[in-house]
């Protein structure tokens, strides 16, 4: 779940607003966005890998995260840098290099391959 805009990094683009499927935030005093409707969020990382200058930080939890966890601790989520962590990820982002295959995501079972069928004469 969406868990941190940094007020510090924030330009106000407006980006994570449009982008966020379930309107989760609202623009705030400043243009900076606030997040409006946490309950609403979808943990999708839209508005993370959108959001030019690494200004968000969405935790993977579906949940969120416990009140006093550090992943709701801007000094901490930086020094570890998973602010705009996902998006980094992503290869989106000046100097950085797209591709999907250096997306986050769980490790998902590949199937087996079936064994070689027997001709037949
Ligand atoms: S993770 Fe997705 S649903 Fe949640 S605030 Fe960001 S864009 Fe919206
Ligand atoms: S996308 Fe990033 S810079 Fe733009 S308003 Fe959202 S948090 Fe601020």
């Amino acid at each position: 779940m969406i868990e941190i805009v940094s007020q510090e990094r924030c330009i106000g683009c407006d980006r994570c607003v449009e982008v966020c499927p379930t309107s989760v935030f609202d623009t705030g005093p400043g243009g900076i966005p606030v997040i409006a409707r946490v309950q609403d969020c979808q943990t999708c990382f839209m508005c993370e890998a959108y959001c030019p200058v690494d200004a968000l930080f969405v935790a993977p939890q579906a949940e969120p995260v416990e009140p006093g966890s550090p992943l709701r601790d801007e000094a901490y989520v930086t020094a570890a840098g998973l602010l705009g962590g996902y998006r980094k990820k992503i290869g989106w982002g000046r100097g950085r290099t797209p591709g999907a295959l250096r997306a986050v995501g769980p490790d998902l079972p590949r199937p087996t391959p079936a064994p070689p069928r027997k001709e037949h004469r």
